[in-house]
């Protein structure tokens, strides 16, 4: 019942690390961004590997709500960011090449459950359209019929969708691996000699590391510890409904809750965090009664009934200071790149931020990422 909907299939086996070797860029991580990144890298000719330390795509890209989002963490009006927005725009044209039908081009709407949540949104509307973002607003009588009782009004994002995440992202590793990046299943890096990554398997001596653990990424770096902070969050899935609820991806509450309906009828819904921050401020990967309770709650609000529950589960998200990723050359540490802490936004963003260290490893540092310069000083706001 814990697995998530996501990997419960069957899936191809890549080998552990067979021994010692030597390589161009090692990644540690097997999830969207160590995959989108090793991808990459093998496409510009380099000689790749991945080490996971259990399966592919076994963290959070495998246990998350399957929201294809633009931006980042941060609501458009108050990180204006309009370069590092189309950064993203441009990676979900890729993705839906890429993903073929594991990607829905449904868009996504964000709503809001009262009037201050609803001027935030007005805002974050406003600076979206007046930088010529595709955007459009949402009156309550125009939200869907589930939720018009809960929200006053919403935001849609036309370029957003949804993934069958589990799809997805087996997808990207099969195109990583077509693509010559040499994956190894449970093998797990246990600290970093310079550029040399000390696995339980044997060592792999690389030019550059790749450090794409988001919210996993505990007593491998000190330093990361210190700029990464994990949140658990939980998500459940339904067996298939006939009537169509959700026509995309729906969030709410500042994005503590959120809900999709896949093709199937099935829906996967997730959040209530926010209800037991200091239980949720953890890194144990374990759905609680507590939680899955209040989602279930939701869920029965949204859909006036109680669905047979399939499968609940839970997942870590890396957070950081500033709500931004930390995407690029570790300080003080020589050929050591980091690409995490998307703060719970990072399905696209992981994914595009993957691919630019790979280009900037290879030569071709994007410009547009320097908000997300590990060396920079974080705005000073606390963690929610
Ligand atoms: C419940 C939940 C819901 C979310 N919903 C959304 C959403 O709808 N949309 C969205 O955009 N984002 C969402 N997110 C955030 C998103 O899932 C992540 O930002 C994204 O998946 C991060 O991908 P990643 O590849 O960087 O990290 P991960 O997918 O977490 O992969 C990290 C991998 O590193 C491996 N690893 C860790 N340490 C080691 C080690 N020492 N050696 C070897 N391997 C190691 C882990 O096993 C893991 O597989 C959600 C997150 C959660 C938890």
């Amino acid at each position: 019942m814990t697995v998530p909907l996501w990997l419960d299939a069957e899936t191809p086996r890549y080998a552990p690390l067979p021994g010692d070797e030597s390589i161009d860029v090692a990644i540690v991580g097997s999830g969207v961004t160590g995959l989108a990144c090793a991808r990459s890298l093998a496409l510009g000719g380099a000689s790749v590997r991945v080490v996971e330390a259990r399966r592919i795509g076994s963290g959070a890209s495998g246990r998350n709500g399957g929201f294809a989002l633009r931006g980042t963490a941060v609501p458009y009006d108050r990180a204006r960011l309009p370069g590092l927005t189309r950064f993203t725009e441009e990676a979900l044209d890729r993705i839906r090449e890429l993903a073929g039908d594991a990607f829905r081009p449904v868009g996504s709407l964000r709503v809001a459950v009262d009037e201050a949540e609803l001027a935030d949104l007005q805002l974050e509307h406003d600076a979206l359209a007046e930088d010529g973002f595709a955007v459009e607003w949402r009156r309550r009588e125009e939200l869907p019929a589930a939720i018009r009782e809960h929200a006053v009004g919403g935001l849609f994002h036309p370029p957003d969708g949804a993934f069958d995440q589990g799809r997805w992202v087996r997808k990207l590793a099969g195109l990583a691996h077509e693509a010559g990046a040499r994956l190894a299943e449970e093998t797990r890096a246990t600290s970093l000699e310079g550029t040399t990554l000390v696995t339980d398997r044997g060592r792999v001596s690389a030019d550059a590391v790749v450090v794409a653990t988001d919210g996993y990424t505990a007593g491998l770096l000190d330093d990361l510890d210190e700029a990464v902070v994990s949140f658990r969050g939980q998500v459940l899935a339904t067996e298939a409904l006939d009537e169509r609820f959700f026509p995309c991806p729906i969030y709410a509450r500042w994005g503590y809750d959120y809900v999709q309906q896949l093709h199937d009828g099935r829906v996967v819904i997730g959040g209530r965090r926010d209800t037991d921050l200091e239980a949720e401020t953890t890194r144990e990967e374990r759905p609680t009664e507590l939680i899955q309770s209040r989602i279930e709650a939701l869920l029965r609000e949204l859909v006036g009934e109680a669905p047979r529950i399939t499968h609940r589960w839970a997942g870590l998200m890396g957070y950081t200071r500033d709500f931004l990723p930390l995407v690029g050359p570790l300080p003080a540490r020589d050929g050591v790149w980091v690409s995490a802490g998307y703060s719970g936004h990072g399905n696209v963003l992981g994914f595009a931020c993957g691919e630019a260290v790979a280009a900037a490893i290879l030569g071709a540092l994007d410009p547009r990422l320097a908000p997300f310069s590990p060396g920079r000083t974080p705005v000073a706001r606390p963690l929610a």
